[in-house]
């Protein structure tokens, strides 16, 4: 690709859309910014461009499209070398069910299959079908991509995807698990590659992603063969809010003992449970590291859980592969909570691993790298970038004809 070319990465949540204009070759961020409260009476966006923050009121209820046209009308128009430079729109999606394991170009059967996955993704893939509608009006000269965050996860076999409930489920109504923060897992495997000096279709890796979602992947030759998100992004490991696993017999216990409705219970597990509700003080990682030192018992609970059973699924994920390169920490927590990944290796010392306390105190605010002792298993902190992977699989897809659009993209 020209190396001047530049992708526009659009992540339209159900109230906020984040974007960003990277160049696909160097991942190279010219402008990003985020549009919030979308739907709501305080809409408003704010922007960082060459250093520069600026911020702005949308009109009452702004959704998804009125943030696209203030970013065409408002930011890009200043930055007219910037807007000429773009040759793709690059979409995250968050559930594209067994359709893709690959980005796409967006055309109108991808869109449809889309749709077909608003009951996987409720809040949402409605979002990224408004972001994609409005950003095909915006930019009509431009292809559109897409990139799910299921499609890493597709190539897991049937024993880890199919749950242990009447087959009809899955045959008839696509009940299984997907996985979700893919393209996190994916950067991460590409990037432990090249630490490792492996090709990318030899490697095996434990990829924790730990941010308020939180899921782990088992990675074997490149491809994830296991990954503790299911159905929804609600199975696996504690997270922010999130339960992660509990007993299925605990919703009839609600619903029966306690007079829960569907409502309270989606609430309860998604919302008020993981490190808020074990803490009963907050869902952030660095207020409970703060509280736990000064005393806070609840603080303190809630992050040996977190650990203890994270240090679970890297324990099961090793019955998982034949060989294990390297366990990787990324999210907001794995590339900065020394103590979370203190305590997880700790917890693992049977299996090999140990922390090098210098190291491990290093790798943080985006430094990489390994952390373990020289005799121990390997253990890497790997800042994860998922809007890059979307501007590089935006800028391969573009298709000849497109304004722009340099031959040695496809190199
Ligand atoms: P999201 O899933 O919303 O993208 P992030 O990946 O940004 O979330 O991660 C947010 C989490 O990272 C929060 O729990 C936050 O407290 C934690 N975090 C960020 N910086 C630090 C730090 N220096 N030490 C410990 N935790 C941190």
């Amino acid at each position: 690709m020209s190396s001047s070319s530049q992708v526009l990465v659009l992540n339209c949540g159900s109230s906020s859309l984040k974007f960003a204009v990277i160049d696909p070759h160097s991942g190279c961020l010219s402008l990003s910014g985020i549009g919030e409260s979308l739907g709501q009476r305080e809409a408003s966006v704010s922007w960082k461009c060459g250093g520069e923050r600026q911020s702005a009121i949308l009109p009452a209820n702004a959704r998804h499209t009125e943030v696209i046209r203030f970013l065409v009308d408002e930011v890009l128009s200043q930055h007219d070398k910037l807007r000429d430079q773009l040759v793709a729109i690059g979409h995250r999606v968050v559930h594209g069910g067994e359709k893709f394991s690959h980005s796409v170009l967006v055309d109108d059967a991808v869109l449809n299959a889309i749709q077909e996955c608003v009951a996987l993704a409720p809040l949402h893939n409605p979002a990224h079908l408004q972001g994609i509608e409005a950003a095909s009006a915006a930019f009509p000269d431009l292809p559109q991509v897409a990139v799910f965050d299921t499609a890493f996860h597709q190539s897991m076999p049937r024993q880890a995807y199919i749950y242990a409930l009447p087959y009809t489920l899955y045959r008839d109504h696509g009940i299984r698990r997907y996985g979700m923060h893919g393209t996190s897992h994916r950067f991460v495997t590409e990037r432990a590659a090249e630490l490792l000096n492996l090709p990318v279709n030899e490697v095996n890796i434990i990829s924790a992603h730990l941010g308020n979602g939180a899921s782990i992947t088992a990675v074997h030759n490149g491809r994830s063969v296991d990954t503790s998100m299911g159905l929804t992004p609600l199975e696996g490991l504690v997270m922010g809010t999130r339960s992660g696993d509990v007993d299925p017999g605990l919703l009839m216990h609600l619903g029966s003992r306690m007079d829960y409705c569907l409502k309270e219970i989606n609430d309860l597990l998604n919302k008020k449970s993981g490190l808020l509700g074990i803490s009963e003080l907050s869902n952030d990682c660095r207020t409970l590291e703060q509280a736990a030192t000064d005393g806070h018992d609840g603080a303190q609970l809630a992050l040996d859980i977190f650990c203890y059973r994270l240090a679970k699924y890297i324990g099961a994920y090793h019955a998982v592969l034949p060989q294990v390169d390297a366990l990787v920490f990324t999210g907001g927590i794995g590339e900065n909570s020394s103590l979370v990944r203190q305590k997880v290796i700790q917890q693992l010392r049977g299996l090999g691993y140990a922390v090098d306390d210098e190291k491990n105190i290093r790798a943080r605010f985006g430094e990489e790298g390994p952390i373990n002792t020289d005799q121990s298993a390997v253990t890497l902190v790997i800042p994860t970038n998922e809007e890059w992977v979307i501007a590089r699989d935006a800028a391969e897809l573009v298709p000849p004809d497109t304004p722009n659009h340099d031959p040695s993209s496809r190199e």
